[in-house]
């Protein structure tokens, strides 16, 4: 396999030494941008794999970069802010971004968000060349049929809960934000169906995840949103 190219975007030299030296210690090659400006011309003068972006940028926000680079590119964009920004990070996920990664971060959940992200990257190739059946571990899902399986057995879904099944795989390790999926959904976003959001959820998740040692394929997000994980 090809090394991945990374885009690392931050401002603080620090964190950009040490983000560089834990991709070169792990086999990626990387790049690096102090700003949004080079980040953007960076972006399209490269074409990396995957960008790491951290929010806040001494010349505009993060969140503008994802906008531009959106604009011509759908690399899978990860994002870093600090804890006390849930309402940032749900901003650039609705704008594009494909997860995020909260400051201060360790090594492990640096390499495990690249992993997720280089999964999804190899499924979204795999899925141009056979769109209309979906495999995840155990669970396949028939869009042209219009059904879904697990173990090769039918599930049972209702048709909300096979809608809220296809956005998930369509997206799989994107975190999705609540007002992204009701918007989907519900062609709408009021609190009501986020309530609702969450009753559906939980159903799908009882018919897709039976038994302790069946793998997670829905990972939580609390206040910001869902996300289907790639089972091995
Ligand atoms: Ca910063």
């Amino acid at each position: 396999m090809n090394k991945l190219q990374i885009l690392v975007v931050e401002d603080d030299k620090s964190v950009r030494n040490l983000m560089s030296t834990i991709l070169k210690a792990h086999d990626y090659k990387y790049i690096v941008a102090e700003n949004g400006e080079e980040a953007i011309l960076q972006a399209s003068t490269y074409n990396p794999d995957i960008a790491l972006l951290d929010l806040g940028l001494p010349d505009m926000d993060g969140v503008e970069v994802i906008k531009k680079i959106r604009s011509w590119s759908n690399m899978p964009i990860i994002v870093i802010s600090a804890r006390s920004e849930d309402a940032d990070k749900i901003e650039a996920l609705d704008n594009g971004a494909d997860d995020y990664l909260t400051k201060p971060f360790s090594v492990e959940e640096l390499l495990a968000r690249l992993r997720v992200t280089a999964r999804r990257l190899a499924m979204m190739q795999a899925n141009n060349t056979n769109e209309s059946v979906f495999r995840n571990g155990k669970l396949r899902v028939d869009y042209a049929a219009g059904s879904a399986y697990l173990d090769e057995e039918e599930l049972h879904l209702t048709p909300i809960e096979y809608k809220l099944l296809c956005l998930l795989s369509q997206n799989v390790g994107k975190v999705l934000t609540h007002t992204f999926i009701t918007q989907k959904i519900w062609g709408r976003s009021w609190d009501d169906d986020v309530a609702s959001l969450r009753v559906f959820m939980s159903t799908l998740r009882k018919k897709l995840e039976i038994g302790t040692e069946s793998p997670q394929y829905i990972q939580t997000h609390i206040g910001i949103g869902y996300r289907m994980l790639k089972v091995e």
